[in-house]
């Protein structure tokens, strides 16, 4: 039995047996970790505060031997995402990266680099500008997956794709107008310029809040390849797409 404190963001809590709730948790030195918080419905004093999905916290746990699951002690909230104002399109892009993370995210695989992604791309999802933080995260989580070959080319081909490219639902990568696969969508050529400074910048130095129109093939593009790569659907992309993403 080993006792752990470390930073994390909540994923996900669902009940699991009277007051104890299941806790999906991103930590630092641990990667994902799912675990039970005892009577987590009853100690505000434990884990109050703490329980909202995209919260920021220390979390101290008990790895017990020979269990995938780990025994949370308590949570100390370091930054609520409802310490700001939520509207439904603030409140869908919490809901994408919470969702996202939970569906690619290995268990007990520490990955550093997301781990830092994440509050970056949090503090700038803001009520009024949330498409560029959201596009943002989905570039980042794609390409850190592993899942983004080199998209200034044509994965057939190897030719630049200064005219844009197109991608498919069954496919990595993009190809140019004479590898493009029947049923393809088209990514203009806004979108990759945007994308190529994805690459380049951090997200607070990507200007001011994106209308919902822009990188919006992009956004398609990433979402159906982290899908097909997870296996499940993105509710919460569905969600943000109505709302005009
Ligand atoms: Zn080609």
């Amino acid at each position: 039995m080993s006792q752990h404190s470390t930073e994390a963001i909540l994923l996900r809590a669902w009940p699991f047996h009277e007051s104890d709730l299941m806790i999906s948790l991103f930590t630092r030195e641990a990667g994902k970790l799912r675990g039970v918080a005892k009577a987590a419905l009853k100690s505000r004093k434990r884990f109050g505060g703490a329980l909202e999905p995209m919260t920021c916290l220390r979390a101290h746990y008990t790895q017990l031997p020979r269990q995938e699951i780990v025994r949370f002690e308590s949570f100390e909230p370091v930054v609520s995402p409802l310490a700001e104002p939520v509207d439904y399109l603030r409140a869908a892009a919490l809901a994408l990266y919470a969702e996202t993370l939970e569906a690619v995210l290995p268990e007990h695989d520490p990955h550093d680099a997301i781990f830092r992604l994440t509050p970056a791309v949090l503090s700038e999802t803001q009520v009024g500008r949330c498409w560029l933080p959201v596009t943002y995260f989905s570039f980042w989580i794609t390409r850190l997956s592993g899942w983004l070959p080199d998209i200034s080319r044509c994965t057939v081909c190897a030719e630049r794709l200064s005219e844009g490219g197109f991608f498919h639902a069954a496919w990595d990568g993009l190809t140019c107008g004479i590898h493009r696969r029947e049923g393809s969508g088209a990514l203009a050529p806004e979108s990759l310029v945007q994308a190529v400074r994805m690459l380049r910048e951090p997200v607070d130095a990507l200007g001011d809040a994106w209308p919902g129109e822009r990188g919006r093939d992009l956004r398609r593009f990433l979402w159906r390849t982290l899908e097909r790569h997870a296996e499940r659907p993105l509710r919460a992309a569905e969600v943000l797409i109505q709302l005009g993403g």
